[in-house]
Order: C-alpha cells, then structure tokens, then sequence
C-alpha cells in the first residue's frame, strides 16, 4: 500500500486522513493539539466552545455526510431561526432593518449595476454593487464574521466566488433571509475530533523537514509553517489575522437582545469584531437552565486588556452590568488566513512550483470547517481517481 503522510491535525489534516485511509496507508503528524481551533472546553458549569461553533445546514453538506459517516447523527442538534444584529451608532440594529435601510442609500444599484470585470476588493464591490454606505456597515460586517478581516483586504473571488458570480439582486436575496438552520453537535465539536481520532494513526511530532518516510506528504500546515520548511518566502504573502475571545458566563438571562449576536464594522475602530450569543442559539447546551453565554471575539490582544475591554463593552452595547461568574480567554496568534487580491494565483504559482507536496488546510480552501472538509474529500477522490502508473511512480 502506498504510505502517506499527512502533515497537521487540525480538521483538514484529520478529514484527508480519513478519506484516504481506505486506499493508503495514512499517518498523521500533529504538533500539539489534534483538532487545531476545533476544541470544547471540558468541565466548568458553563458550557463552551473554543473555536468553531455553529454551520448552516444549507453550506455544510460535506460536514453533515461527515457526521453521519462517523455516527454522530443522533448527536446534532438545531437552532431556531435567529434574529442578527449589527452594531450600527452605539446600538444594535437587526440585519433585516439594515438591509432595508441599505436599499434606500444605493442600495437600488444592486438591480441594474453591471459589474465590472477584474478581481477587486469585498469592499470595492460592495461598494459597487450597493454604495459606501452598505459595504462599509453590512459587507464590512459579514466579512468580518466569516474572514476576521476587514473587506478592504480581501479579494471577493477568493473569499465569496458565489457572489463575484450571482445574478439578480443580492440585497432581495438578503432580505428573504437564508434558508437552511444552524446545527452543531450537543456534546461539542470535539465529538467530531475523537470519532475521526479513532479512524487516523496519529503522531505526536513537530515537522521540521519534509524528508520523510513516506511515498506522498500532504500539507494542511499553516502557509507561515510551509515558509519554514520550504524555505519558500512567498508563503508569508498569505497574511494571518489574529483573534483573541473572552467567554462569559452569567447564571440567568441578562441579554435584552435575542439572537444569533452581532458585527461590528471595521469602520468603528473598535477592537472587538463580533458578539456570538451562544446560550440563545443553542440553549439545549446551557450546563443549567436559564444561563446566559456570550462569545466575544476581538482583534488579538493581551487577555487582561482583553477581559476589560470586553466588560466594557457588554455594559455598553448590551446594558449588562453584572460580573459574570466565569470568563475564559483564549488567544490565537494566527488565526484566519487572509485571502487578499491574488491569492489564488499565488497558490496556483505555490503549487505549481512544490509538485512533491500536495498543499491543503485553511489558506487553501478557505477558513470554513466545511471547505475544510469539502477540500479533503476532494483531494481523496483525485488521490483514487490517479492512474495506478503514476501512483506506482511515487514508489
Ligand atoms: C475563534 C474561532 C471561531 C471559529 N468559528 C468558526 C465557525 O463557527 N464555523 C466555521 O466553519 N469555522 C470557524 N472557524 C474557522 C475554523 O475553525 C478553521 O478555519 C479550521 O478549523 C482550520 O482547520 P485546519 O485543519 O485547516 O487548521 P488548524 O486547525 O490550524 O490545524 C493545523 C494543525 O497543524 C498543526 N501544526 C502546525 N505546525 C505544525 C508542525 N510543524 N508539525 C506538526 N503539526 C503542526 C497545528 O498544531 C494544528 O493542529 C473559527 C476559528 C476560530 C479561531
């Protein structure tokens, strides 16, 4: 059997690893911590997610044939269709009203605005495509929520193809809502961790040269981890944005507003980047009735600085005045990768260039879990799809 070894252990590197091992002999090689930013906090009376956390049933089909392959359906659990706000002059406004507000300032560009051609910014064509008013106060905000980085930096093609492409209007489609719910697994995303643990040989190593005993080497390490191996520079053009969270825990309700939670705009220059509500989406996670957790996240910083910035601003965005009765913080220096103009050339140039290494993970698919997972049943299927010739060449 051909051996393969798959470099990081995050969600990417254990997926691949499982749609693999059915055709090779597969060992992943994971530094620190296997899930990556997928992890759940254990014990506490609160529940809590350390990074990912909620998927929309109508953008996660691989996520959920995943699930349903490792038997964890009976595990999923769904939220209620969920009001979301955007922090719009020191209050929160809900998307549907800002839409609608968006309508009325350009926004009736978006019927008859022909786009034009060229890879542009998030931000130039929302601007484009809507006026200043919505890309700097709606689009700004999405991007933020997806990509933790400001629209002006990314490239739409890279970021959201769908819309580079889509016909009709966007603002129409916005206003009738997504369809799909929000799903996650009760337990906790670690439940996916450990069912795809026990399905992968694992190692416990930090990679710090390719040479390796092994026929093909598959890379979901970080870009600024390639750079080190590789010795190739032009992996630290993928820029990385940096968060910081603060969880807090309150042992009744204390939000007035409810829902998913909010964005706010980079145009505010405030520090944190968004609110998720967690005990409103997911209650049936709540280790106690009636709790109320809140997940803030902030551009990275020092985590003292980080509670109190974040104390501050639930006092004065949500009107809690309450001190929680547990805070946790966790800090991700490089976090999301930052998809800017030219990125997918700079991939396509990477792996032109490292044709002994199939490159993966986040920068390459995009930050989602399930473009993760999409991107690692994929480069499966064209590891089965490859003629025996070119396989036993590998040898
Ligand atoms: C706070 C937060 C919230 C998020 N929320 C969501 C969400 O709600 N929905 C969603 O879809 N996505 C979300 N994301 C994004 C998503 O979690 C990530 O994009 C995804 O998990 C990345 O997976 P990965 O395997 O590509 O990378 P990683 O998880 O970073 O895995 C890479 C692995 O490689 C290992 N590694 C690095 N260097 C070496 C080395 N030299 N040798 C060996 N191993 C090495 C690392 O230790 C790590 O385990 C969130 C991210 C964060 C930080």
């Amino acid at each position: 059997m051909i051996r393969i070894a798959v470099l990081g252990g995050g969600i990417s590197g254990l997926s691949l690893a499982y749609y693999l091992k059915k055709r090779a002999k597969v060992t992943v090689f994971e530094k620190e911590h296997v899930g990556g930013m997928i992890g759940t906090r254990a014990g506490g009376r609160f529940f809590f997610e350390r990074g990912p956390r909620t998927f929309s049933s109508s953008r996660c089909d691989e996520l959920l044939q995943l699930i349903e392959e490792l038997n964890l359906s009976n595990d999923l659990i769904y939220a209620k269709p969920q009001k979301r706000y955007i922090y719009y002059r020191k209050k929160l406004r809900s998307v549907q009203k800002m839409a609608l507000r968006g309508l009325i300032r350009g926004g009736f560009k978006d019927f008859y605005t022909k786009p034009e051609k060229g890879e542009k910014t998030v931000h130039a064509f929302a601007k484009e495509r809507f006026g200043s008013w919505v890309a700097d106060h709606i689009m700004d905000g999405v991007t933020l929520g997806i990509h933790a980085g400001p629209s002006k930096d990314l490239s739409l093609d890279a970021c959201f193809p769908s819309l580079a492409n889509a016909e009709g209007s966007l603002i129409l489609k916005a206003l009738k809502g997504t369809k799909g719910s929000l799903f996650t697994l009760e337990g906790g995303m670690h439940q996916l961790i450990e069912a795809l643990k026990e399905q992968c040989t694992i190692v416990e190593k930090n990679i710090t040269s390719l040479k390796l005993d092994a026929d093909l080497i598959y890379s979901t390490l970080p870009a600024y981890e390639m750079e080190k191996l590789t010795g190739d520079a032009r992996f630290s053009k993928v820029r990385y944005s940096g968060i910081t969270t603060v969880q807090l825990g309150y042992a009744h309700d204390v939000l007035k507003h409810k829902g998913f939670g909010y964005l706010v705009p980079s145009c505010y220059n405030l520090d944190i980047m968004g609110v998720v509500f967690d005990s409103c989406v997911f209650p049936q996670q709540n280790r106690e009735d009636g709790q109320t957790r809140l997940t803030v996240m902030l551009r990275a910083m020092d985590r003292t600085q980080a509670v109190e910035c974040v104390l501050k601003a639930v006092k004065e965005h949500l009107g809690i005045n309450e001190w929680p009765l547990e805070v946790h913080t966790w800090h991700y220096e490089k976090a999301i990768p930052q998809m800017g103009l030219g990125h997918q050339k700079l991939i396509e140039a990477l792996e032109r260039d490292h044709p002994n290494i199939v490159l993966a993970g986040s920068y390459v698919s995009g930050p989602a879990v399930n473009a993760c997972i999409r991107q690692a049943r994929g480069l499966a299927e064209q590891f089965a799809n490859a003629s025996s010739e070119r396989l036993c060449a590998l040898r």
